[in-house]
């Protein structure tokens, strides 16, 4: 392998990434800094941030609380000490300036190719080699091809009829013009009821003449709670840092705090109030981690979903319009739980009407608005928060071919066939980082981040040092995995909603759960064991030709030890 000389202009690489934000940025430090390979970034955007780049809608901040919504103790201590977050749940332009900070501090930005989109990956056969296209007409070539695309970086445009009749303004909440929108005194739709608009309209709200919320689906809401920060909050924090870090590679949705080993049936109706009450007030997910078995058994989780409702109830005050916001078609995390900080009070106000477009769906977009099945709403703006193609969208997007010539999007057309949701058969050198069948979204996504880059970091060390330069997945290995993946989603009530962790938002995408439900902590051990075991399950060799390989199934075994362990505990 060749070291990096990143100030000449090279067009072979050991490595090519495409996407800058957490991913992109962690694997170049490591790929670059650690292991002293040559790397090239492409990223779509004109600066580093991802989601954070382009997701600048009103309103826009995390769900994670920020001291672990960035990067941890594994990319450095010296930043975890300078860094201080002003709010418990940063807003969108501290995200972003933390991720440029990070990008300035490890010199990253010269190995990155900004306002350039990966357009065609090519493997060829003959090489072992990558070819990378982009949309300027560059083209490079790499050993390894590593996709830190992001799981929601595609937006989902419904195709209404007349979308492109309307005459006033309209945008997708994940591609925010970055002058920002003056809706002061206008009449405004945002159609969805997603994380995003949860977060969107009661800012839209302040400013805006009327804002109509166009409702397909209630969801379940959990209070955020969200606060700035003090010193003593930061000292408090960075005392913890050690523990806290520990703590998120260790459970199951890359938290500090874990999911209680408790059903929630085997506590007294007012002990589970009271449970449910607390972690209420400390607000973020919390609601979603008091009893293990919410995501398991259907009574158990409507114990919960009545509190939720009940909390709707107690805070708008038009009953009609609170049942209206009460979900009772799915249980309750089965679609992600968005978190709010006024959201439900935003149906109080005189300028905010509730449209439900599940009774009297949309019909078109006219030149003055939106027309559903019942009236027609005359609108200034017209507000998208509809969301992603998530997890799989961006990556066929790439044009990724591997051997013969088979593209992604081909082989998977029943839906993703990966090996640990980091690895694909027929596509020796590709990494995902996040990729389907692998945590992702299911977890606080730096922990699931930084967890994919460190494993694929020592991959290529110990291929290195083998005298290997070519890895693929097995086929026996990616079926044992997705069949296990299956069986881990079988025992959840996740496939039960029709929600994107499911491809449900997206016509023609096939029904399937995107990430891996098995939890992050014990994915990680299962990886290792994969890693420790000499890679197992994966074939390795050298320019192009991986024949030396064995698969015995150790990620399984290791899942059903680990899970009488926990039956037995
Ligand atoms: P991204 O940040 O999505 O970056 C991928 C990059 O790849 C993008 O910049 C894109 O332009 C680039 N790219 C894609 N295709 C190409 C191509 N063909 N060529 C070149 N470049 C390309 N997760 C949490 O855990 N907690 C949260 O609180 C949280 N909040 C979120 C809030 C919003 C509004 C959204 C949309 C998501 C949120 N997420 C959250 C998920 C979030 O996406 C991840 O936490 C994280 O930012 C993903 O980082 P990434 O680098 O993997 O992907
Ligand atoms: P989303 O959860 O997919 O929500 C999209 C919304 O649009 C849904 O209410 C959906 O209704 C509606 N919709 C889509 N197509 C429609 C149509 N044709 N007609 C009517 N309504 C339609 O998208 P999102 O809110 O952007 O969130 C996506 C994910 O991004 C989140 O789940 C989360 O993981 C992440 N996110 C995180 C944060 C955060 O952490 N702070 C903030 C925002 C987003 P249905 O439900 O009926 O399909």
């Amino acid at each position: 392998m060749s070291h990096a000389h990143t100030d000449q202009v090279q067009e072979d690489f050991d490595a090519v990434v495409v996407g800058a934000g957490f991913s992109g940025l962690y694997m170049l430090h490591r790929l670059r800094d650690t292991l002293g390979l040559s790397a090239r970034v492409f990223e779509a955007g004109d600066d580093v941030g991802g989601t954070w780049y382009w997701n600048r809608y009103p309103g826009a901040r995390c769900d994670s609380e920020s001291y672990f919504y960035s990067f941890s103790d594994r990319l450095s201590e010296d930043l975890l000490e300078e860094w201080t977050w002003s709010e418990r749940f940063a807003a969108q332009p501290e995200i972003l300036r933390y991720l440029q900070h990070v990008a300035d501090r490890y010199d990253l930005r010269k190995d990155i190719r900004f306002g350039t989109r990966v357009v065609g990956a090519e493997y060829d056969d003959a090489t072992g080699r990558w070819t990378v296209r982009t949309d300027d007409g560059e083209q490079v070539t790499a050993t390894f091809l590593i996709t830190a695309v992001g799981c929601l970086s595609t937006t989902n445009l419904p195709d209404f009829p007349g979308r492109d009749s309307f005459r006033g303004e309209w945008y997708h909440t994940g591609a925010w013009p970055h002058e920002g929108v003056d809706f002061t005194g206008k009449r405004v739709a945002v159609i969805g009821t997603g994380a995003t608009a949860v977060q969107a309209v009661p800012e839209i709200a302040q400013d805006a003449a009327h804002v109509y919320v166009l409702q397909r689906t209630a969801n379940y809401d959990i209070a955020g709670g969200n606060r700035p920060m003090d010193a003593e909050d930061g000292r408090k924090i960075k005392a913890e840092y050690r523990d806290i870090w520990k703590a998120t590679r260790e459970t199951a949705f890359g938290f500090p705090y874990d999911v209680a080993p408790r059903t929630a049936l085997s506590v007294s109706d007012e002990e589970r109030q009271r449970i449910f009450h607390e972690a209420w007030e400390r607000g973020g997910f919390r609601l979603g981690t008091t009893f293990n078995d919410l995501l398991l058994d259907e009574e158990a989780n409507e114990t919960a979903a009545e509190f939720l409702r009940a909390r709707i109830r107690e805070r708008v005050t038009d009953p009609e319009i609170a049942e209206l916001l009460s979900p009772r078609d799915h249980p309750f995390f089965t679609k992600r739980p968005p978190l709010e900080n006024g959201y439900y009070e935003t149906f109080n106000r005189e300028n905010v009407t509730l449209v439900n477009v599940r009774a009297a769906p949309i019909r078109e977009i006219t030149p003055t608005g939106v027309r559903t099945a019942e009236a027609e709403y005359e609108v200034d703006v017209i507000v998208y928060a509809t969301g992603f193609d998530a997890m799989t969208g961006t990556l066929f997007k790439l044009g990724i071919r591997g051997r013969e010539g088979l593209g992604l999007e081909e082989r998977w057309a029943d839906g993703p066939h990966t090996y640990l949701g980091l690895a694909t058969h027929g596509f020796p050198n590709l990494f995902m980082i996040t990729g389907p069948q692998s945590p992702s979204v299911l977890s606080n996504m730096p922990v699931s981040i930084e967890q994919h880059v460190d494993w694929i970091t020592d991959c290529l060390r110990r291929l290195g040092e083998q005298g290997y330069d070519t890895i693929e997945a097995l086929p026996e290995a990616e079926d044992d995995w997705v069949a296990h993946h299956d069986e881990v989603t079988a025992t959840t009530l996740l496939p039960r909603a029709n929600s994107w962790w499911v491809g449900a938002n997206i016509p023609g995408k096939p029904r399937r759960l995107y990430p891996y439900a098995g939890g992050v902590g014990v994915y990680r051990l299962l990886c290792d064991e994969v890693a420790a075991r000499d890679y197992d399950g994966f074939a390795r060799g050298k320019s192009g030709a991986a024949t030396n390989g064995r698969f015995s199934g150790v990620a399984r075994a290791r899942y059903r030890e680990l899970a009488e362990e926990a039956t037995a505990s």
